[in-house]
């Protein structure tokens, strides 16, 4: 198959001769009067009912019992670090093959990401890794997990469902469980993504989602916590609201807060996509069902194909090449036609802040990152 052929292929998913992004939004709903109605009745910030409004059907749509609104996924991803517990000095585990995002929010907890490798097929954390790292690496002190190279406890474990694609997370809770470890996923990618029947995210104690531009559905900036646990909802609100106490008029706040709070405004843009998210998921499966088909007459590139007994939103697809000059050169090609395709994220520990990070061994991440291309995957204008 010839470079060619893929990048008029992508060209007639999408039936057009611009400029093709990777992921755009796609307003076709209610966007402009709901942020209209917030600008005529001035609720344009911190207080208004599109914030209540997106929670509860983020909630409904993904069954979790608390969902709380944040003005992005990293500051969710903090507030749900630091609610489990996660301290300086203290150790996470996360993936190498993720989004910086995912690092930065261990660091904001003055904590250190500790690497352990992915599944090839799920490019998500692989639970086989973790058990071998735990097992090797750590022992269990007062109820603690204790890293046995660096003397720290290991609080956390932050598996990220990559590109949408489930994890394995059952798996990885149950080893987390034996070890006494948190378990936060990184569902940052992953709004209708299933495992079996039940929502992403929906695993962990809580779950940190993203509605950056570029994601499945969009509130401009924002983010938001979910999770069961209603202490855990209600110190998550408390903390992305400075940490105020409940009173008519006088400021008072118990300790050091953050404002993460997500505006009305985008809350208003948040509630116009939730109301088109069955149409914008299910035009993104028939484009990756359009992909998968037309790969199938290769085996390089090979289409990243949902996991078993998964079901996955297809965020971003992803092709995997034989090798990486082969994937570098379509890069290449394909956006000098305009097409834009990008490569996998470099690892974690190949950046200068994550050098010093310890990592089991990384077959996999190493492998998947030398290989691996999203290609455009955006919803397109239903009609
Ligand atoms: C998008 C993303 C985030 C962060 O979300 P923002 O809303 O951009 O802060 C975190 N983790 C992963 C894996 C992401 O893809």
């Amino acid at each position: 198959m010839t470079f060619q052929e893929i990048t008029d292929f992508i060209r007639n998913i999408y039936q057009t001769d611009k400029f093709i992004p990777l992921h755009e939004p796609l307003f076709i709903g209610n966007e402009k009067s709901y942020l209209n109605e917030c600008i005529e009745s001035t609720f344009v910030s911190s207080v208004g009912k599109f914030v209540n409004q997106f929670e509860d059907m983020i909630a409904k749509f993904t069954g979790a019992k608390y969902a709380i609104a944040t003005s992005n996924g990293t500051s969710a991803l903090h507030i749900t670090l630091l609610l489990a517990g996660v301290q300086t000095n203290d150790e996470v585990i996360t993936q190498p093959l993720t989004f910086v995002a995912t690092c930065n929010a261990i660091n904001y907890c003055n904590a250190h990401p500790v690497f352990v490798d992915v599944d090839k097929n799920t490019m998500g954390l692989s639970p086989d890794a973790l058990e071998s790292f735990l097992h090797e690496n750590t022992r269990i002190q007062d109820g603690q997990c204790i890293n046995t190279t660096t003397g720290r406890i290991i609080k956390a474990c932050v598996p990220m469902h990559t590109f949408g694609h489930p994890c394995r997370i059952l798996k990885i809770a149950a080893i987390c469980k034996k070890f006494n470890i948190q378990v936060i996923e990184d569902a940052a990618e992953s709004l209708g993504s299933y495992i079996d029947t039940l929502h992403s995210g929906r695993i962990g104690l809580a779950s940190a989602l993203s509605f950056n531009g570029n994601k499945t559905i969009t509130t401009g900036g924002g983010g938001i916590i979910i999770t069961d646990d209603q202490e855990f909802a209600n110190q998550a609100k408390h903390l992305t609201t400075t940490a105020k106490t409940p009173h008519p008029y006088e400021y008072i706040h118990d300790q050091i807060g953050y404002n993460y709070r997500m505006p009305n405004l985008n809350a208003a843009l948040g509630v116009a996509q939730m109301e088109q998210l069955d149409a914008i998921l299910s035009d993104k499966r028939k484009i990756a069902q359009l992909y998968a088909d037309f790969f199938k007459k290769t085996n390089s590139p090979a289409f990243a194909h949902e996991p078993p007994s998964s079901r996955s939103n297809y965020w971003l697809n992803a092709i995997i090449f034989h090798d990486q000059s082969q994937r570098d050169a379509f890069i290449e090609h394909a956006n000098k036609q305009q097409i834009m395709v990008r490569p996998i994220w470099t690892l974690m520990p190949k950046l200068t802040m994550f050098k010093h990070c310890q990592s089991g061994p990384l077959d996999n991440s190493m492998w998947l990152s030398e290989r691996v291309v999203n290609i455009p995957s955006g919803a397109r204008t239903l009609t």
